[in-house]
C-alpha cells in the first residue's frame, strides 16, 4: 500500500500553495491514475502572438544587463520554490523525486548562466581592407521566440530556451506538451509574478497551451522568427517544413538513440553503474537514454550477467519515495509501445526483464540482439537496452554510427588511444560524446543537441545564445573618400 496521498490531489495542493490553483479534472497522473489539475487550452494563440510582438518591441531596448536582472530574480523565485516545483515535476512525469528536483535545479543553473551571459553578448571587430574603415559584428535581439516542449522534460528545456532568449532581448511563447502542462502552468505563474514586480512589458513570456495544432499555428506564423522545438523526429520533420516554408528559423532537439561502447579495458564496476543509470534511469524516457550497448566479446560474459542482476534489483515504485529509482512510464500508450518493441526483440534475440507491472510501471529490459539488428536502429522511448556484441574497434564505431539519430554517445575504456579515437572526426558522430561515463545527464554549460535526425540544434550553454539573436555586420567609413572593396573603381 502506498503511503502517499493520491497523486492528483497532491499536485492540486501544491498549486494551491504556489497560488495558482486549478480544478482536478485533468489527465491521469502516471503514478496512480488519479486526475491531475486541468490546465485549459489557450483561448486565443493569435492574440498571444500579437502581445508577444508588442512586448518584444519594448524589451529589445532594455539594456542586456538589466534584462539579466529579471532572469536573476526569476532564478531566486525558482530557488525558493525548488522543492515544491520538483515534486510537481515528479507527480506529472513519474520521474523520481531527485530527478524532479534536479530538473528545477537545472532551471536555476541556466538562470545563473544567462545572468552572466547578459554582460557577455560579445560581437567581433574585423580588420577592414578599406582605409579609414571600421568593420564589426553586433548582435541584436531577434523577436518573439516560440518554444515547443516535450513531456519528458516539462520545464527545464523551456528554461534553457527562455532564459537565454530573455537576456538576448526576445519575447517568449511557450507551448508545453499536452501531456505535462501542469508544471508549466506553475512555472509560468511564478514568472508572471516576478515579471510584474520587475516592471517587464506585459506578455514578455507567455504560456500558450494546447495540442499539436497550437504548436503548428506557432510554427506557421511569420511574426515568430525562431521556433525552438523539442520532441520526436516526426514532429520535427513536420515543424521544420512549416517553418522553412515561410523562411523562418527552427532549432530542433529531436529523438536520440544513444550508444555506449564497452572496451576490453573498461572498469566494469563503473560500467555497471553508468549503464544502469543511463539505460534504466528516468524509465528510459530521456532523449539521451542509452539504448544500445556495444560490448567487446572479451568482456561480454563478465559484464552482461552483472547488468542483468543490477536491472533485476532496481527499485521500482512510487517516484515520491526517495528509495525509488524507477518510476512509472508516462502513460499506457508508452507501456504498449515498450511491449510491442519487446515482442519484436524476442523474435530476434533474448530478452531479460521488461515485465509489465501494475498501471504504468514496468521493469527495465535487456535485449541481446545481433549486431545488425534493425530494431536497435529505432528509438523506442522506453527502458530497453539493446545489447550488441563486437570484436574489433572499427566495427564498434561503425555500429555506433549506423543509426539515423545522432544525439549522445559514450565509450568505457582505459585505453587512451580508443578514448581519443572515439572523440576524433572518425569516431562518434553525435553532438555529445563522453568518455568513462554514460550517455545521459548533461550539464547546462555545454551546448546541447545532436546531428542527423536529431535535428542539428544546439541549446543551453556555450555560444548557443547566437541562435536567439540576429547578427549585423556593420561598416563605418570615417574618411573623406569612398574606396570600394576588391579595388573596384566607380569614378563619376
Ligand atoms: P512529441 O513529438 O509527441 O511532442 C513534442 C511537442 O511537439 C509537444 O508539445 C507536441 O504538442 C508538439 N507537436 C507535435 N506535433 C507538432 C507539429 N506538427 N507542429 C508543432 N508542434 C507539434 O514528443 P514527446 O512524446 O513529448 O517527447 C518524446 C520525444 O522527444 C522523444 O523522441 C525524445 O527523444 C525527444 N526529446 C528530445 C530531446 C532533445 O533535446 N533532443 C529532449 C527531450 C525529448
Amino acid at each position: 500500500m502506498s503511503t502517499f496521498p493520491p497523486a492528483g490531489a497532491e499536485a492540486a495542493a501544491i498549486l494551491e500553495v504556489l497560488g495558482c490553483p486549478l480544478p482536478q479534472t485533468g489527465l491521469p497522473s502516471p503514478i496512480d491514475g488519479t486526475p491531475m489539475p486541468q490546465v485549459p487550452d489557450h483561448a486565443d494563440p493569435a492574440a498571444a502572438i500579437a502581445a508577444s510582438v508588442t512586448a518584444f518591441e519594448a524589451w529589445r531596448s532594455v539594456p542586456a544587463p538589466v534584462r539579466g536582472l529579471l532572469v536573476r530574480q526569476f532564478g531566486e523565485a525558482l530557488r525558493t520554490h525548488r522543492d515544491a516545483l520538483g515534486r510537481l515535476v515528479t507527480i506529472e512525469t513519474g520521474k523520481p523525486l531527485s530527478e524532479g528536483v534536479g530538473e528545477v535545479q537545472e532551471m536555476i543553473d541556466i538562470c545563473d548562466f544567462a545572468v552572466g551571459l547578459s554582460r557577455q553578448l560579445y560581437g567581433l571587430t574585423i580588420a577592414s581592407e578599406r582605409p579609414e574603415h571600421h568593420m564589426r559584428e553586433l548582435w541584436h535581439p531577434l523577436g518573439p521566440v516560440a518554444v515547443i516542449s516535450a513531456f519528458n522534460f516539462p520545464v527545464a528545456v523551456w528554461a534553457w530556451n527562455a532564459c537565454i532568449a530573455l537576456v538576448c532581448g526576445d519575447s517568449v511563447l511557450w507551448k508545453p506538451s499536452e501531456k505535462t502542462p501542469v508544471t508549466a502552468h506553475a512555472v509560468q505563474a511564478l514568472f508572471d509574478r516576478v515579471a510584474k514586480d520587475f516592471g517587464a512589458p506585459e506578455g514578455l513570456a507567455q504560456l500558450v497551451t494546447g495540442g499539436r495544432e497550437t504548436g503548428a499555428a506557432l510554427a506557421a506564423d511569420p511574426r515568430i522568427p525562431l521556433v525552438s522545438a523539442t520532441g520526436s523526429v516526426p514532429m520535427g520533420r513536420a515543424l521544420a517544413q512549416a517553418v522553412a516554408a515561410r523562411l523562418g528559423r527552427s532549432l530542433l532537439e529531436l529523438g536520440g538513440n544513444a550508444a555506449t561502447i564497452v572496451c576490453p579495458s573498461a572498469d566494469l564496476d563503473l560500467a555497471v553503474r553508468a549503464i544502469a543509470f543511463s539505460a534504466a534511469g528516468t524509465t528510459g524516457q530521456r532523449c539521451t537514454t542509452m539504448r544500445r550497448l556495444i560490448v567487446h566479446d572479451s568482456v561480454y560474459d563478465a559484464l552482461i550477467p552483472r547488468l542483468k542482476k543490477a536491472f533485476a534489483s532496481l527499485r521500482i515504485g512510487d517516484p515520491r519515495d526517495p528509495e525509488t529509482l524507477i518510476g512509472p512510464m508516462i502513460d499506457s500508450q508508452a507501456v504498449a509501445a515498450m511491449a510491442s518493441a519487446l515482442t519484436r526483440a524476442r523474435a530476434e534475440g533474448e530478452v531479460t526483464g521488461g515485465e509489465q507491472l501494475d498501471g504504468n510501471y514496468v521493469r527495465p529490459a535487456l535485449a541481446e540482439l545481433p549486431a545488425q539488428s534493425d530494431l536497435a536502429r529505432e528509438e523506442t522511448f522506453a527502458p530497453i537496452l539493446y545489447v550488441l556484441r563486437y570484436t574489433d574497434f572499427a566495427q564498434a564505431i561503425a555500429i555506433q554510427r549506423d543509426v539515423p539519430q545522432g544525439l549522445s554517445s559514450s565509450i568505457l575504456t582505459n585505453d587512451l588511444r580508443e578514448g581519443e579515437a572515439f572523440l576524433s572526426a572518425t569516431g562518434s558522430d553525435c553532438g555529445i560524446a563522453n568518455v568513462n561515463m554514460g550517455t545521459s545527464g548533461a550539464e547546462i554549460g555545454g551546448a546541447f543537441g545532436g546531428e542527423k535526425e536529431t535535428g542539428g540544434g544546439r541549446e543551453s550553454g556555450s555560444d548557443s545564445w547566437k541562435a536567439y539573436m540576429r547578427r549585423q555586420t556593420q561598416n563605418v567609413n570615417y574618411g573623406r573618400t569612398l574606396p570600394l572593396a576588391q579595388g573596384v573603381e566607380f569614378d563619376l
